[in-house]
């Protein structure tokens, strides 16, 4: 099906994204590229900043307003989803053509964001029934908590917790 060849375990977000984009008239450039590059190496979701961020670390800077552009456009073509997590801030995930999907849990002390999969819970999800008039598109699950991190912090005293090791 796509002119490019398959990637490394199957993955082919990257290459699907960039020809969705086009066909839907968005002009291919630098940032687009960066973007798209970014998400498709991460495991799970990145803000705005993130993506700069990790422009930055790659040489290849761009700026946080064509960050913005492109997560938004990948976006308004399903091709990522958009996470809210409760702090205000919009984080976007890639969304594999194959359908898998995870959740996330948040620690509520440093913040720390990790995917998390459940076969149960998906599946009384899906077995879910809508309120009479609804029809159900997705389903977003955030669980809190505390990081083994901060867990471990909580049981110290705090000179210890502060003591370099
Ligand atoms: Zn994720
Ligand atoms: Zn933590």
């Amino acid at each position: 099906m796509s002119p490019s060849a398959p990637c490394p375990g199957g993955r082919s977000w990257a290459a699907h994204a960039g020809e969705t984009l086009s066909r839907a008239g968005h002009r291919s450039g630098a940032a687009r590229a960066v973007v798209v590059q970014m998400l498709d190496a991460s495991a799970c979701c990145l803000s705005a900043q993130e993506v700069v961020d990790r422009s930055r670390a790659a040489q290849h800077p761009i700026g946080v307003a064509s960050a913005y552009r492109v997560l938004e456009q990948l976006h308004s073509l399903h091709l990522v989803r958009r996470i809210d997590l409760g702090d205000g801030l919009a984080r976007y995930e890639a969304l594999s053509p194959d359908g898998e999907r995870h959740h996330h849990v948040v620690c509520v002390e440093c913040g720390r964001v990790v995917p998390f999969e459940d076969h149960r819970l998906e599946s009384a999800l899906s077995a879910a029934s809508a309120p009479p008039g609804f029809s159900l598109i997705e389903h977003d699950v955030v669980l809190r908590g505390r990081c083994a991190h901060c867990s471990r912090d909580l049981l110290l005293p705090p000179a210890q917790a502060v003591s370099p090791a």
